[in-house]
């Protein structure tokens, strides 16, 4: 665009050459028309091709050798068996494919949710886009925490430090400076007017525009980095495939046998090729991925629906392990809708009036009303409160609403509520972090500068030396700072957020020379304020259900450790007045800071290290730890918790990077609502594996057994094909979205390493296997020896008969397996609607199979009588209708029987 380089520039010459306005920043028109032009995206656009996932379906190892085999048979002469294996490999593949695909949909439609933001100026007005719409000429907003979403010029910068490590290396944020020219050669780590894509806000305010967008960008040509939803497996996904290769290997050699067996018993070579390869196909779980992957998606989406959105899968297994939530109080146990109440100065305290942020009430002392503005310093007060702001008061459709941080928001409307709006320039800020506790800034006003500084009274009144008392500033003694504090622990105790105002007149342009450490010191105290925050509604009743579900949740908040200690006993997270705070934490041993944390569960006045070493020491103790946090300074302890929660709404990009989890509506009860997700995935999970490893044996050991009893052949390939089909397939997914049980947050959390077969779940699955394959082979025997009776051909009826137990005993199992603790009938027997209909449908297959003459040719089939299906279904249903029985004795017989409800 420029024969000059962008750092070369003046902004002046930049904002021209890349044709964008300060003003106002781009008109949508022209965003419209680059847009054509640009894309602000590194992504290799690898989209999901529909096509290339059927295809894969049939690259699978054993479904080639079936498919040979298939054709071998036909070519051999046995025709329709052939088309007919072909048909079943076919609808396996599809359904395979629906499963994998609804899988990789619901992933790419996560990543979308976690996409990252950017805050531009368009048409006049600040709106927030997904980074990726960004053009070359918009002008974007940057703050601590924020992730440059493209190559900028600055434009205007205060105190703007950016961590440039992930294009550099080098890990120490660099100073920014707006207003530097650099000389063409300058190296990328000393462009200091310009932010690079990919690096990160640590400190400060900035605007710039927008010079190149994506592949462009300085990152975008070292490409392939940034990766959103990370697809790696989760534990349980590494472990289940482990186990589907040892499942592999045993399936093998066990189909491997019977097949060599029955061909030394005298069946022919390819009968027994064909039936050792369809059982090998219909035993291995190869469903089994596709499914866990299809449950953990859709559970994530189930979560993103109630606000969790998951950035790495595993988080989701995790979850249901979380022994431990330690969680911030300003917005996520409180609503973070913040009003101020009490102002005192030295000699006076005021009430305030009104709610919300509507910016209307009064202002009473001692009972009467009174104009704020006319006192001196109460006017001081009212004006760091306006002037050292960077939020903004909005009228929205329903009321008043606030633009940036909500403490700020809080003291902008009481400076309206006494008539104080318009703002001063600033000259200068001196950001807050959680680190420093306070903000201040330089302003101008009648040709005298001041600094003006808000934050923790703690603190502040370190760097005070003056007060003003009866509107006079005086030497700030001992007893006075003591009167401060005693009001402030007054006010906290009834849960108020306190905040200390103080200011100094500044001597001309002296404070430009200063730095900021200079600058805040021999301030003037003005007074205090203190404004509710009231806990979220929802609040009590989460805390409660997480104590039940053996989950200790702590409360770690940067505020006083009064307030903390006040909202923590409202919501009842403690009981006591115990409080940990960040001073006493560095004095505290590893093990006697574990044991503190879980007593008192409440830590207060941390910094960002208190959090890191309070998750490490957890950590080291067993425990499972969730950690919330919003702040840029948060993200190391959020990476390093099992499970790092990001706010979506006032948290950082940075710390939405570093998080598994992150909630859009900063909400506690969303965490443990995603608790109660992730243990309902887990057990659904369990659900399936019970089912389909349970029904598989059954196949494999009937054929097995039969095979060493010296008995013909109970299946025949096609029909054990067939069983795979029906059972294995629509079942096992409906499993998959059942609904959570009764009482699953009412038991203790799930031990981080246990196996997947703990809890007895290995013997069940064996012992139930071996059952359906003893009364399929029973039915087998009943049939062929009856027909042999009746003087007919036995093997058809033993084979249907044997080959519909396997599918009705799978079909009745299936129902079993909704729950380990309660039966099907207690969880409402058709709750579980998909359930119902896969069965159905593949009940009504099987019909088909037994009763229409085409089938019936194909399969080998023979239609049952009356005597054959009572056999038939008493032996596979004799479990649930045992059950049953039970039931409805309890029912009508044991009253008051009831189970917690969730
Ligand atoms: P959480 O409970 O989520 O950790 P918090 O808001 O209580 O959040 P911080 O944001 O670290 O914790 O704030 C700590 C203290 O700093 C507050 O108690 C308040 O006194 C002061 N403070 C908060 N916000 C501001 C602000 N914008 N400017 C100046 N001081 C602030």
């Amino acid at each position: 665009m420029t024969e000059k380089l962008w750092w070369q520039l003046s902004i002046a010459e930049s904002v021209t050459a890349v044709g964008s306005n300060i003003e106002g920043g781009l008109p949508s028109k022209e965003v419209q028309e680059r847009q054509t032009r640009f894309n602000n995206s590194l992504d290799s656009g690898k989209q999901i091709q529909p096509l290339v996932l059927l295809l894969n379906q049939f690259t699978d190892t054993m479904v080639l050798v079936l498919l040979g085999a298939t054709v071998i048979s036909g070519l051999v002469g046995a025709m329709g068996d052939a088309l007919t294996i072909m048909a079943i490999v076919i609808l396996n593949a599809v359904l395979g494919f629906i499963q994998e695909y609804r899988a990789e949909k619901s992933l790419d439609e996560i990543k979308k949710l976690v996409s990252p933001h950017a805050v531009v100026l368009r048409d006049g007005k600040t709106i927030k886009i997904p980074s990726q719409e960004l053009v070359p000429g918009d002008l974007v907003f940057l703050e601590a925490g924020d992730k440059v979403p493209a190559d900028l010029r600055l434009i205007s910068s205060s105190g703007l430090e950016i961590d440039e490590s992930a294009l550099t290396g080098e890990s120490v944020p660099v100073e920014k400076n707006a207003e530097d020219i650099c000389l063409a050669d300058t190296l990328l780590a000393e462009k200091s007017n310009m932010a690079f894509l990919g690096t990160s806000v640590t400190r400060g305010r900035g605007r710039a525009l927008v010079v190149e967008t994506g592949m462009n960008t300085v990152m975008g040509q070292i490409a392939g980095m940034m990766k959103e939803t990370e697809k790696n497996m989760t534990p349980l996904q590494v472990r289940l495939d482990q186990l589907g290769k040892i499942l592999i290997a045993i399936c093998l050699l066990v189909c491997a046998l019977v097949a060599l067996l029955g061909i030394w018993r005298g069946e022919s070579i390819l009968t027994m090729f064909m039936a050792g390869i369809s059982l090998a196909v219909a035993a291995i779980p190869e469903g089994l991925p596709a499914i866990v992957t299809v449950v953990l998606a859709l559970g994530v989406q189930r979560m993103a629906k109630h606000n969790a959105i998951v950035r790495k899968l595993p988080a989701v297994e995790t979850l249901g392990c979380t022994t431990v939530i330690c969680s911030d109080k300003t917005g996520t146990l409180t609503r973070n809708q913040m009003t101020v109440r009490k102002l005192a100065v030295m000699d006076k305290t005021v009430e305030i009036e009104g709610d919300g942020y509507e910016p209307r009430g009064k202002f009473t002392w001692a009972g009467r009303s009174i104009q704020a503005l006319n006192d001196k310093n109460l006017k001081m007060i009212l004006n760091i409160a306006l002037n050292c702001n960077q939020s903004a008061l909005r009228q929205e459709k329903n009321g008043y609403g606030v633009q940036g941080d909500p403490t700020e928001g809080a003291l902008l409307v009481m400076a309206a509520k006494a008539g104080l709006k318009n703002k001063l320039e600033i000259l200068r800020e001196i950001p807050f972090d959680s680190e420093r506790k306070r903000m201040s800034v330089v302003v101008q006003e009648q040709g005298q500068y001041y600094l003006l500084v808000k934050g923790a009274l703690d603190y502040i009144i370190p760097y005070c030396s003056r007060v003003v008392k009866n509107d006079t500033v005086k030497t700030l003694e001992n007893t006075e700072k003591q009167a401060f504090i005693n009001m402030q622990e007054a006010w906290a105790s009834d849960a108020l957020r306190v905040l200390g105002f103080a200011y100094k007149p500044l001597i001309q342009d002296n404070w430009k020379k200063k730095n900021d450490l200079e600058l805040e010191t021999d301030l003037i105290l003005a007074g205090i304020c203190g404004m509710i925050d009231p806990p979220r509604p929802g609040a009590l009743r989460s805390v409660k259900k997480c104590q039940r579900a053996g989950i200790v949740p702590v409360m770690i908040t940067g505020d006083h450790p009064l307030t903390a200690s006040a909202i923590a006993r409202e919501i009842g997270i403690s009981k006591e007045n115990r409080v940990i705070s960040g001073g006493e934490i560095d004095h505290l041993t590893d093990s006697e800071l574990y044991k503190r944390v879980l007593q008192d569960r409440v830590v207060a006045r941390v910094s960002p290290q208190h959090k890191n070493r309070i998750v490490n020491v957890l950590k080291a103790h067993q425990q499972v730890v969730a950690m919330t946090g919003d702040g840029v300074n948060d993200a190391p302890a959020i990476k390093t918790a099992d499970i790092g929660i990001a706010m979506g709404i006032s948290g950082t990009q940075v710390t939405k990077e570093s998080a598994g989890m992150i909630l859009t509506d900063d909400d506690f009860s969303t965490i443990v609502r995603a608790i109660y997700e992730g243990r309902a995935i887990y057990d659904n999970i369990r659900k399936f594996i019970r089912y389909l490893l349970g029904g598989n044996i059954g196949e494999v050991l009937v054929m097995f057994l039969a095979t060493l009893m010296g008995t013909p052949l109970p299946m025949l390939p096609i029909q054990i094909l067939w069983v795979n089909l029906v059972t294995d397939g629509l079942p096992a997914m409906a499993l998959g979205i059942e609904p959570p049980e009764p009482g699953i947050m009412n038991r203790p959390p799930r031990p981080k390493n246990e196996s997947i077969f703990a809890r007895g779940l290995g013997w069940i699955i064996l012992s139930r296997g071996t059952y359906i394959a003893m009364i399929s082979l029973a039915t087998f025997l009943i049939g062929y020896y009856w027909s042999h009776q009746h003087g007919m051909d036995g093997l058809d009826l033993g084979r249907t008969m044997a080959f519909t137990t396997l599918v009705f005993a799978q079909l009745f199992y299936v129902f079993e397996c909704r729950s380990e603790q309660y039966s099907p009938f207690e969880l409402g027997f058709f709750k579980n609607k998909f359930l119902i209909g896969a069965v159905l449908i593949s009940i009504i297959m099987q019909l088909f199979v037994i009763y229409l003459p085409t089938l019936q040719n194909v399969f080998a089939t023979v239609p049952l009588e009356g005597w054959q299906w009572a056999i038939i279904l008493l032996a596979s249903g004799f479990r649930i209708i045992l059950r049953f029985i039970l039931y409805t004795w309890q029912r009508f017989f044991v009253f008051n029987r009831g189970y917690a409800k969730i």
